[in-house]
């Protein structure tokens, strides 16, 4: 029976978690017709329920923020970690707003009605098979014999397998009920050979998680899986007690490898989230990376049917968003897994910390421009040009880079501009913060750059000075926030 064509539109998401939702929703508020896809039944239970404040701004600007937080998902703050031997209490600022643990079946289902409010045509419960170059468009079938034909394809379909350096990992975990906790944070916690994670969720169960390396369990029957769990939870200080009284459904497993997609992806489609990428759970921002990523393609989509003489820019900057984003994550596990390497002396984490991390996306250099006297420049700054986001589109754009820096230092200037409203997609640089204040500092006491592209664009100044502050990284060592005369 020959497939039945379903509808003809601008972009089809394929998976409906975060990534796809946010991809949909933003195409959607950009005046897009969208077709979302996902094959599972609304409110699919799934891991990754906790969620750092830092996700905030993104729910914002995909105008969810306030949904979200009138959901009555658990709010705590910071989280007990025991992760070299000592036990910490890491408190946020009380002055900041708490993250989230949030019930994923619910936090999807949410996003997905914010989709379909926007106008996203949202086809659930239905399987999409591979999606099919089809002349200047995509073809993606269903399973249920309709078709779905677009200019531009999301691919949101979460985790598969893919290549990379760090060992394959495994979670086993399981909903705990009854258990009688009254702090609401999450509990971290290494060992020799794993690491744990727990935590209450919304409406009653908690979640107990071991991270093991994957061999481990290959190949486990169902009892003895729970058995090994039922073992491995044992020997964990901060989970043990509390458990001790209740207990778990089912034993579940999943991959929770780090990894990153080398295949370059096809013309018109856009992989987002883990899709694209997988950091390690330890940060607990998968969520937010995803988020990240979905609007980011949203406005790659965007630029490649609307400019289509700016496609190749924008599948290059999506493709460098990629590799940044898992790097900048990979190299904060790597600081956790040096300290748990350090502290347990096993081969579990060692092999962690010798995987290493990805090298730097690489940029051309062009030549410097005339320097105000006053400024002088560390000789490994770098003045380049890269695809960035520029407000609702990707385009060209001068950047600083340094060796110091994940990637080319483009995001000082889109923070530092209140009206870009794709600020809140760009990833976080831990320097930025000290960057920008160094950099307005200096704005503020006078300091000049007057070459071409400052007449062009204001706020290039601000991004020399950002990746002028880097450049004096040390003195920001001994300093967070210096006064830039201090530089
Ligand atoms: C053990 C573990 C713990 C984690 N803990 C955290 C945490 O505490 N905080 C955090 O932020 N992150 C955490 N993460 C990561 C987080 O779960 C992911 O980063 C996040 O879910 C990724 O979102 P996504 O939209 O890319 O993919 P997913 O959430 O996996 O969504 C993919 C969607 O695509 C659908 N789909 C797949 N194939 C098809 C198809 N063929 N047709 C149609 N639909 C399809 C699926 O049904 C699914 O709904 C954790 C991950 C693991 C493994």
């Amino acid at each position: 029976m020959p497939p039945r064509l379903l509808e003809v539109t601008d972009v089809t998401v394929v998976g409906g978690g975060p990534a796809g939702a946010a991809s949909a929703i933003r195409l959607a508020q950009l005046g897009h017709r969208v077709v979302l896809v996902e094959r599972a039944e609304r409110g699919r239970p799934h891991v990754g329920e906790s969620l750092p404040p830092t996700v905030l701004p993104l729910l914002q600007t995909l105008g969810v923020g306030e949904r979200v937080e009138a959901a009555r998902f658990l709010r705590p703050r910071g989280a007990i970690v025991q992760w070299d031997g000592v036990l910490r209490d890491v408190r946020d600022d009380a002055r900041d707003e708490p993250g989230f643990q949030v019930d994923r079946g619910r936090f999807d289902a949410l996003l997905l009605d914010a989709a379909c409010a926007c106008g996203v045509t949202l086809l659930q419960p239905v399987a999409a098979a591979e999606p099919q170059r089809d002349g200047g468009a995509w073809t993606v079938p269903l399973r249920d014999r309709r078709v779905v034909r677009s200019r531009v394809v999301v691919d949101a379909r979460g985790r598969r397998s893919m290549a990379g350096s760090q060992p394959a990992t495994v979670a086993l975990y399981a909903y705990w009920r009854d258990v009688n906790h009254i702090d609401p944070r999450t509990r971290v916690e290494a060992s020799r050979d794993a690491w744990y994670w727990g935590a209450p969720l919304p409406d009653g169960p908690f979640n107990a998680t071991v991270f093991i390396d994957a061999a481990r369990c290959a190949g486990l029957p169902r009892a003895q899986r729970a058995l090994l769990y039922r073992e491995l939870l044992a020997e964990s200080t901060l989970l043990r007690k509390l458990l001790n009284e209740s207990s778990p459904d089912e034993v579940q497993v999943c991959d929770a490898s780090v990894r990153t997609e080398s295949e370059p992806a096809p013309d018109g489609l856009l992989r987002v989230g883990e899709a694209a990428f997988t950091i390690d759970a330890l940060s607990s921002q998968g969520v937010q990376a995803a988020l990240r990523s979905g609007i980011q393609a949203a406005v790659c989509a965007h630029t490649m049917l609307q400019r289509p003489s700016s496609a190749a820019l924008a599948h290059r900057f999506h493709a460098e968003q990629a590799t940044r984003t898992a790097r900048h994550h990979a190299q904060l596990a790597q600081g956790f897994y040096a300290a748990a390497a350090r502290h347990h002396g096993s081969a579990f984490w060692q092999a962690r910390v010798d995987a290493g991390i990805a090298p730097r996306v690489t940029t051309e250099s062009r030549a410097w421009p005339a320097l105000d006297a006053m400024l002088t420049v560390d000789s490994r700054v770098r003045w380049t040009c890269v695809p960035a986001l520029d407000g609702e589109w990707i385009a060209l754009r001068d950047a600083i880079d340094h060796p110091s820096l994940d990637g080319p230092a483009i995001d000082a200037v889109a923070l530092a501009d209140p009206s870009c409203r794709a600020a809140a997609a760009v990833e976080p640089h831990p320097w930025r913060r000290a960057c920008l204040c160094a950099a307005r500092e200096a704005v503020a006491s006078g300091a000049r750059w007057p070459g071409r592209v400052v007449k062009r664009r204001r706020l290039c100044r601000l991004e020399f000075l950002a990746a002028f502050a880097v450049a004096r990284r040390d003195a920001l060592d001994r300093a967070p926030l210096p006064r830039a005369s201090a530089l």
